[in-house]
């Protein structure tokens, strides 16, 4: 391993000079009380810039990002970035106003503001946006608090429970249960689909509503969307699209068609904005007209020719984030749909859908497919019964995919297909980048058969192997220093 920053210390080397402050001169030392102030120096590395500079570079070149290679994280919608959406972000009118600043002072960025929620309206067949949660979890939250919100106004408080399918992303269950709702799981049928006879069953008075990705986790549309709507409408319910995969349906079919009451998007997927590593995201949520007096406040207005802000919101589930979200995420998705238009929307959802079936059927080979049939913009796979025999299993390839310079898919997910492996390409792959990426699973597969113990004890051209990912994640050990616990 390479030395930490502080074990290359040059003391006496400087990368950083403080300028003159030009705040009148004050000795705050005289004002603190003695035992909050330091008794010796911060021990901090004393580097000169060049070092400090080529450290940082030495470790990113460990990370692997969409601007690496393909990134075929099922469900992630790992599409690449535009450059474009950062130059935009970054200017100065974007970039260094103050959420605190007059309304009349930021005309520019709250008409932004304004077309991107419209812009979201026409997308998904909504009447109104929040533009405030800051990732696809916290907008399934609020939009389930609005659903609360929306039973508890009329009175209707029995409805205790929320639908949600087997198939359904992890964070689906979690945020009804957090909100204070009992999770009822609906069972999928031998198609994949939401068994339509075990909806019904379900569907009582006590029933808040269903929560629904569509396309679902395995990639298939779900056909009987009306119906499905049907049942929950006429129960009581309403409908939560999780519109995180909505990259394999925009621009051809829109949720709010579809029968859905609230949705939210993920701007970080569907909208090439940054993501992974916990960084800021963008999950807007969009409701149907009779659920906009619930949204979070304040909510945008135009008045005397411009926008405002409108706080006196009485019937509002309150606030998500503090001031109005993420707004530079905003702006890079605004310039993404601005740089796609209409036509480019729905040629980029279509291209996503067709690189997912290119790859789905030229491994249909050496690898079993789940729900083999023409899917959206994903799919899943799993290591066969003779790759199993040999002891490979699915978290076996992706770690092999490693040595091969892939990020690996989704893995073990949905819960509902043993070993799976979910491959979500996106339309920005070329067909020279997806025949390589067959050309290593494929090669992987055969390595399983003949020398399975290279794929099984990989990976090999790593800076470190295997780690115990469990432990990793609940007992992390982030500081060098530390021994294990
Ligand atoms: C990514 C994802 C989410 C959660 O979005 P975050 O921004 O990671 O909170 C929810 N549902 C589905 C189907 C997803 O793929």
């Amino acid at each position: 391993m390479d030395k930490l920053l502080f074990e290359k210390d040059v003391p006496g080397s400087n990368a950083f000079t403080l300028g003159l402050s030009d705040v009148p001169a004050h000795d705050c030392a005289q004002e603190m009380d003695a035992a909050l102030l330091r008794q010796t120096p911060l021990d901090l590395p004393e580097l000169p810039e060049v070092e400090a500079v080529r450290h940082f570079t030495a470790l990113s070149h460990r990370a692997y990002g969409v601007d690496d290679g393909m990134y075929p994280l099922g469900s992630c919608t790992m599409k690449y970035n535009p450059k474009i959406n950062e130059w935009a972000c970054r200017l100065p009118g974007f970039a260094q106003i103050h959420p605190d600043q007059p309304a009349q002072t930021v005309q520019g960025a709250l008409s932004l503001m304004a077309e991107m929620e419209s812009m979201l309206c026409e997308i998904g067949g909504m009447d109104a946006f929040t533009l405030q949660p800051a990732a696809g979890a916290q907008g399934e939250m609020t939009g389930m608090r609005i659903i609360k919100a929306y039973h508890d106004h009329r009175g209707d408080t029995g409805r205790t429970k929320v639908l949600v399918p087997d198939s359904a992303h992890g964070t689906n269950p979690a945020t009804a249960h957090v909100i204070g709702f009992d999770v009822v799981e609906v069972k999928s049928d031998a198609d994949g689909m939401v068994d339509l006879h075990d909806l019904a069953a379900k569907m009582d008075a006590q029933v808040a509503g269903l929560m629904l990705t569509n396309p679902n986790t395995l990639g298939l549309f779900e056909q009987n969307i009306m119906e499905i709507a049907r049942i929950v409408h006429q129960g009581g319910g309403l409908l939560y699209y999780d519109g995180a995969n909505l990259n394999a349906i925009m621009g051809m079919a829109r949720p709010g068609d579809m029968g859905f009451d609230v949705v939210h998007y993920n701007l970080h997927k569907t909208f090439a904005t940054p993501h992974g590593g916990g960084g800021p995201g963008s999950g807007p949520v969009g409701v149907k007209a009779f659920l906009e007096p619930f949204l979070p406040k304040p909510v945008l207005t135009k008045a005397d020719g411009g926008y405002a802000w409108d706080w006196n919101r009485p019937l509002s589930i309150g606030k998500m984030h503090a001031f109005y979200g993420n707004f530079s995420v905003v702006v890079r998705a605004y310039t993404y749909l601005k740089a796609l238009g209409a036509t480019g929307v729905r040629q980029a959802c279509q291209l996503a859908v067709l690189n997912a079936n290119y790859l789905r059927v030229l491994l249909r080979d050496a690898y079993d497919i789940a729900y083999d049939r023409i899917c959206k913009h994903e799919f899943v796979c799993s290591t066969t019964r003779a790759m199993e025999e040999n002891g490979v299993g699915a978290t076996d390839v992706c770690k092999r995919l490693l040595d091969y310079g892939y990020h690996p898919p989704t893995v073990h997910f949905p819960l509902i297909v043993h070993q799976a492996l979910m491959i979500e390409p996106t339309e920005t792959e070329s067909k020279a980048r997806l025949d390589a990426f067959v050309r290593a699973m494929k090669t992987i597969a055969q390595e399983s058969l003949q020398t399975p113990e290279q794929v099984t004890t990989a990976p090999h051209d790593t800076v470190i192997t295997r780690v115990d990912e469990v432990r990793a994640a609940r007992n992390p050990v982030v500081a060098a220093q530390q021994t294990e616990a």
